[in-house]
């Protein structure tokens, strides 16, 4: 048994809320209180991850906890944003101090990586959820908006795309293969690496970004809307790791898998073709694939490049209530 409300407040989450120039008050009061740098916009985004719904029942607590932390930072990166702070609100369906400590070592390993600070939140009881709300701060007119795609971009993502899918596959026992494969899938849907270096340093290079959350086809589909442009992407050019290669799956698997599939947090953006030898440079200094897919066309819609021909493909990602 953690304890009470407060004693989980105490033991597990205030030691997070680690002091800052900038935070008057932090955890204990009613409410937080932040002055924000004068020359700095706040970027501000909230996601919640549902037992059962956002990961399977059978998730170990510590990829939960650092997943629902991982999900956030993404959409920072994504606007190409410094994280500051985060706020916690969690239901839980026991005071169970295995699973407190396991969550918060999930959450502990992103707070140390990118200095964060815990400035409050909520605890109660109920079915597992947790809901995390993150803010950035991104020099004021730098963030990068899904509306900036303009005709004749080069379309670009990061990483490799479809191992987020496939773990879930793995994790419902749905796929058999080699267990460092099963592993590598696994580590993909359950410790994505949020690409805040890369958000940063794509501040002035790209016109558009977002991060990859519900498949490649529905999140380019989201910049192409807020741009008013389409695009085309090339089938082969999509970059897919050696392990989702290796299960030689037809060309409708994998184009379900990495246009459709979701969970991967990489991020896709679109940039002038002046840009080329920047994001090469930018690839190499973080050390991550930056793929070059395809480019922003003036008609409107997704159009793939697939054995010679360009069909258009259906903009579609999960929907909650669909
Ligand atoms: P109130 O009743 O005024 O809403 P609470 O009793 O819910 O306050 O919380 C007490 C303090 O603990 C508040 O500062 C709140 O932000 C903080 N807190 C509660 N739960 C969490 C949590 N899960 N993580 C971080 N801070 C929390
Ligand atoms: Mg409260």
């Amino acid at each position: 048994m953690a304890g009470s409300e407060f004693e989980i407040i105490r033991r597990y989450f205030s030691p997070f809320g680690t002091k800052r120039d900038w935070l008057a008050v932090g955890i204990g009061d009613d409410a937080a209180v932040i002055t924000p740098p004068a020359d700095r916009q706040l970027l501000v985004s909230i996601d919640t991850l549902n037992a059962g719904i956002h990961f399977p029942q059978h998730t170990l607590p510590i990829d939960i906890g650092y997943k629902a932390l991982a999900v956030n930072l993404s959409d920072i990166a994504s606007m190409g944003g410094e994280p500051q702070w985060f706020t916690l609100a969690i239901s839980l369906p026991s005071s169970d101090d295995n699973w407190l400590t396991a969550f918060c070592d999930g959450i502990a390993q992103l707070v140390d990586k990118y200095d964060l600070t815990l400035i409050g939140g909520d605890t109660t009881r109920g079915p597992l959820s947790i809901t995390i709300q993150i803010a950035g701060h991104v020099p004021t007119g730098q963030a990068l908006l899904r509306s900036g795609a303009t005709v004749g971009d080069d379309i670009y993502v990061t990483g490799q795309l479809g191992d987020a899918a496939t773990g879930l596959l793995v994790s419902a026992g749905k796929l058999q293969t080699d267990t460092d494969s099963q592993k590598a899938f696994l580590h993909a849907l359950n410790r994505p690496s949020p690409r805040v270096a890369t958000g940063l340093g794509l501040r002035n290079i790209a016109n558009a970004c977002i991060d990859i959350s519900d498949g490649l086809a529905a999140d380019l589909g989201h910049i192409l809307d807020a741009s008013h442009v389409g695009a085309e992407i090339v089938n082969d050019a999509i970059p897919i790791s050696g392990n989702l290669r290796q299960l030689n799956l037809s060309d409708e698997q994998l184009q379900q898998r990495v246009l459709f599939g979701g969970d991967d947090y990489e991020l896709c953006f679109t940039a002038s073709t002046d840009y080329r030898s920047e994001i090469e440079q930018l690839s190499v200094s973080l050390q991550l694939p930056i793929t070059r897919i395809g480019s922003i066309i003036k008609e409107p819609g997704l159009f793939y490049l697939q054995h010679g021909k360009f069909q258009p493909l259906p903009i579609k990602g999960y929907d909650h209530f669909a």
